[in-house]
């Protein structure tokens, strides 16, 4: 063989074998594999060695694939993820490209012969700086652009908070709380249920985006009940809207989806930012700079999904020890009171099909550990914890959520946590999926099951 021969069969081999450099292996040796955690499955998830990026980044094990959502794009071998990292072009067209990625697939050297000129390799390292920098840029002014987006909308949630009044002279908040569990105004405020950071906003617009349309168009206005949304420190940055109506089910308005006429549109909203927050409704005090905070002396936690079926267990514990020393408070959303799950506890409901017929998934009822604190905080001193249940619910989803809601608060400190599901006076019910919430039990009526379903 002749000299030239000799080496293009030493860059066969090398190429063949950095062709069977798996993804995993290839990020393994670039150090992209380190900072990645499971998402469930054989996904691995993390930031981009080369483009930064909280969650950018993946790479699945079983598929033997990578992709980076900074860039878009992605690749089922060890060698395009090599050359990712090291910075060099998509389409590996050029020879040198080519092999210097099959190199730092390997972590090998090029073969000599085939290695790249000194110009080139110093004009692609500078390249590779260059898009770096554009990458870190980029990344800075979309953080600035999100922190920005956020914060206007948290100042828009302010606004609409000072908007709220105490006093109303119509169907007000204290009147909606009042027909929603069952009692006379009056009696809400004699036993201390009423929110005190609750109010009624006079004529809150509603403002609906259609289908394929850019700019939101208002669909009517209604006095609307709005409590804030605070953050593990107190300080208010949502809130927390209900459009009321004293005629309408449930009274709230009923307001027909524009794209769907059959369809009604939610009358219960949230601005600004609820991950990781809680609405305040008993035993809660102003605190300093503003803040809210949990009045001194509580160690027992009442909490649900939704304002009305918590306040509906507040209504029925006034009065007692248990209530002198409760919070009652909000979490607007299931997702937020029970915390994300572990996919991997993940199952295959009993019963319900996807529309293309396989079983349904259902999150399972075991805590994800890398997001304890991105669901309600546990507020300072609590060690009791009760979830108030809602039977009119899915039964299997329910019951997952609120197991690994109790397991989440046991993880955050709580020394016990439990669910409450709502039961009549006469025994019925007190199980997931039996058909109503506790508002439905204090207010001492079970709502027909035709009855529209909430989500918030
Ligand atoms: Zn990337």
């Amino acid at each position: 063989m002749s000299d030239r021969e000799t080496i293009e069969a030493e860059i066969k081999a090398f190429i063949e074998a950095a062709q069977d450099v798996s993804v995993e292996q290839a990020a393994e040796r670039m150090g992209a594999r380190g900072g990645l955690r499971r998402a469930g499955g054989s996904e691995l998830v993390g930031p981009c060695l080369f483009c930064g990026g909280e969650d950018a980044f993946s790479i699945n094990t079983a598929k033997n694939a990578w992709n980076c959502r900074k860039v878009g794009y992605g690749g089922r071998d060890g060698i395009s993820l090599a050359a990712h990292i090291e910075g060099l072009p998509q389409n590996l067209d050029r020879r040198e490209d080519f092999l210097a990625a099959c190199g730092a697939a390997l972590g090998e050297a090029v073969p000599d012969g085939a290695e790249e000129s000194e110009e080139d390799r110093a004009a692609r390292q500078k390249k590779r700086a260059a898009a770096q920098q554009k990458a870190q840029r980029d990344a800075k002014k979309r953080e600035a652009d999100s922190n920005r987006y956020r914060e206007a909308s948290r100042n828009r949630a302010r606004e609409r908070l000072e908007a709220r009044r105490k006093v109303f002279d119509g169907f007000g908040f204290l009147q909606y709380l009042a027909l929603r569990l069952g009692c006379a105004p009056d009696d809400l405020i004699a036993m201390d249920v009423l929110p005190p950071f609750a109010g009624t906003i006079p004529d809150e617009p509603y403002f609906h985006t259609r289908k394929n349309r850019k700019v939101a168009e208002k669909l009517g206005a209604w006095a609307a009940m709005a409590l804030p949304v605070i953050d593990a420190g107190g300080a208010t940055i949502g809130a927390h809207i209900t459009w009321m109506d004293e005629t309408g089910q449930k009274g709230r308005p009923s307001i027909p989806n524009p794209d769907k006429p059959h369809e009604t549109l939610p009358t219960k909203k949230m601005m600004g930012s609820h991950k990781g927050a809680l609405i305040p409704l008993l035993g809660f005090v102003s605190g300093p700079d503003g803040t809210i905070a949990p009045r001194a002396g509580c160690d027992r936690l009442v909490t649900g999904e939704g304002i009305e079926n918590t306040l509906a267990l507040a209504l029925a514990e006034a009065g007692t020890a248990l209530f002198a020393r409760t919070l009652y408070a909000a979490a607007a959303t299931l997702g937020n009171l029970t915390g994300k799950a572990d996919p991997k506890s993940g199952f295959s409901h009993p019963t319900l099909k996807t529309p293309k017929g396989r079983p349904q998934r259902i999150a399972g009822p075991v805590p994800h550990p890398d997001f304890l604190h991105e669901a309600m905080p546990l507020p300072a001193g609590v060690t009791d914890v009760v979830q108030a249940g809602d039977g009119d619910s899915e039964a299997a989803m329910t019951l997952s959520a609120m197991m690994r809601g109790e397991t989440r608060w046991r993880l955050l400190g709580a020394q016990s946590a439990c669910t409450l599901w709502p039961q009549m006076p006469d025994g019925q019910g007190g199980f997931p999926g039996c058909g109503f919430d506790w508002c439905d039990v204090i207010g001492g009526a079970v709502a027909p099951a035709t009855e529209e379903k909430e989500t918030v």
